[in-house]
């Protein structure tokens, strides 16, 4: 089917919709709050019941970008959730590649007869589980993926001025933190997009601000330690960082406020993958990012239970399985990367 026929059920489908859920994944980043309220916003002003369910709730550091009429339709309490998921005729998965990753959802997502949908950008969508699927890692974001269906619908006439501010808004934001702000994953749509948004009056300072200009002195401080006491680097270039629960609570720091750390390490020229690890309640979330040519991805799925994209990936570290203690945590992301290193043929010592 192309994008046209598919943009054209998808319309029909809204059309004919009575409740919709928009959910997107675990610890919900900037392109999922983005997408999945942009989303909503643009059905909501089709006469559509919309709620946003999420498995947690947006990080804090996201809430201004958020008003009161598009926050009050998001719901993190998994009860509500899954109910409002049981109650809908037409589900959305946005900025997600499967059920799995709604951690909590996946069930009620999976059991339900609803018309599904998935608008996404991750590799190996789960397309079988969706009558219909937006989907391609050749795109910045799910935010891009949503505006280029939104451009095809016949109410939008590929006019972005139809969409809204508060659509093309939420659309920016998600667009500009999955790209780390047109660092990585930008293709000439993305720029075009952007162009196109900024030109319908879309306020990037006022994103940029929100964003990145926003922190607490904490963030800051604990960069600083980050950088200079906790980063290792090992000869053959992978840069890591451990950080445990009591060391975080002891810098004052809140959730959301390490984003972006992981990315910091690639400004040096030696460096290949950056890996940057954080425990979390139970787990010990883990983060990675590679250059060109070395795939976070595989890494992630191979030795940290995750996956994601190519060079931008995610997964955790199950204590006591993996590592025995959190003391321990650092011996296993040594020994898996060397192997891994090894096995890609990646494997060289700098001099
Ligand atoms: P982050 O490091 O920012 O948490 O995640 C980077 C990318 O990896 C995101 O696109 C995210 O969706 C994906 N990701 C994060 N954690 C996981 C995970 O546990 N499993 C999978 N499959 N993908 C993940
Ligand atoms: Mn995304």
């Amino acid at each position: 089917m192309t994008e046209r026929e598919k943009i054209y059920i998808f319309d029909k489908w809204i059309a004919e919709a009575g409740a919709i859920a928009i959910s997107s994944h675990t610890h919900p980043d900037g392109d999922a709050v983005g997408s999945a309220c942009a989303l909503a916003e643009y059905l909501r002003k089709r006469g559509k019941t919309v709620s946003v369910v999420l498995p947690d709730p947006v990080p804090g550091n996201l809430l201004f970008a958020l008003d009161e009429a598009v926050s009050s339709a998001i719901f993190s309490d998994l009860q509500t959730c899954r109910r409002l998921i049981g109650e809908a005729d037409m589900l959305i998965s946005i900025d997600y590649n499967r059920a799995d990753r709604a951690a909590g959802l996946e069930e009620a997502i999976t059991v339900s007869k609803a018309r599904k949908v998935l608008i996404d950008h991750h590799l190996n969508p789960d397309s079988e589980n969706y009558g219909l699927v937006f989907s391609t890692p050749q795109i910045s974001s799910s935010c891009e993926m949503l505006y280029r269906v939104l451009m095809g619908m016949p109410d939008i006439e590929g006019d972005a001025g139809k969409l809204g501010l508060k659509t093309a808004s939420l659309l920016m934001l998600g667009m500009t933190t999955d790209t780390n702000n047109f660092a990585n994953s930008t293709y000439p749509s993305t720029f075009e997009m952007a162009g196109k948004l900024i030109a319908v009056g879309v306020d990037r300072q006022a994103l940029l601000n929100g964003l990145y200009n926003s922190y607490r002195e904490n963030r800051l401080r604990l960069m600083g330690t980050f950088l200079k006491d906790k980063l290792k680097i090992t000869g053959y270039g992978l840069a890591y960082a451990i950080f445990t629960a009591e060391e975080l609570l002891g810098a004052g720091i809140e959730e959301g406020e390490t984003e972006g750390f992981v990315n910091l390490p690639l400004a040096i020229a030696s460096v290949r993958m950056s890996i940057f690890i954080k425990e979390e309640g139970q787990t010990f979330r883990v983060s990675l990012r590679s250059r060109q040519g070395v795939s976070a991805n595989r890494c992630a799925k191979l030795y940290f239970h995750g996956g994601g994209h190519e060079n931008a990936s995610g997964g955790r570290l199950d204590i006591p399985r993996d590592a025995a203690s959190a003391v321990e945590a650092a011996g296993y992301v040594e020994k898996c990367c060397a192997e891994f290193f090894r096995n890609e043929e990646l494997w060289r010592t700098q001099e």
